[in-house]
């Protein structure tokens, strides 16, 4: 079992948490043709390496977190809140 590092909680079980899904998409939908935004919602990439995920601590603080995970080796690198100031920026 994994543990995934809580930015409030410390570390805990991956099994504490709810994997929510890709945090590098972001779909504006204004903007976009319905073809597009099906292409955003049906056909992603599947990277090999380190990838940014949204993670809900649902037996937790309830929080969510962005977790940088490597897609092949399960390796956690980092976790930090999904709604810090620093993430907004990104967006
Ligand atoms: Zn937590």
């Amino acid at each position: 079992m994994h543990q995934i590092n809580c930015p409030w909680c410390g570390p805990r079980d991956e099994n504490e948490f709810s994997y929510q899904g890709d945090a590098n998409c972001r779909i504006a939908t204004q903007s976009k043709a319905p073809e597009e935004i099906e292409d955003l919602l049906y056909f992603r990439p599947n990277p090999k390496g380190l990838h940014k995920e949204y993670w809900h601590h649902v037996s937790g603080c309830r929080q969510y977190i962005i977790v940088e995970r490597h897609t092949l080796t399960h390796e956690i690198r980092s976790a930090r809140l999904a709604r810090s100031p620093q993430n907004q920026e990104q967006s």
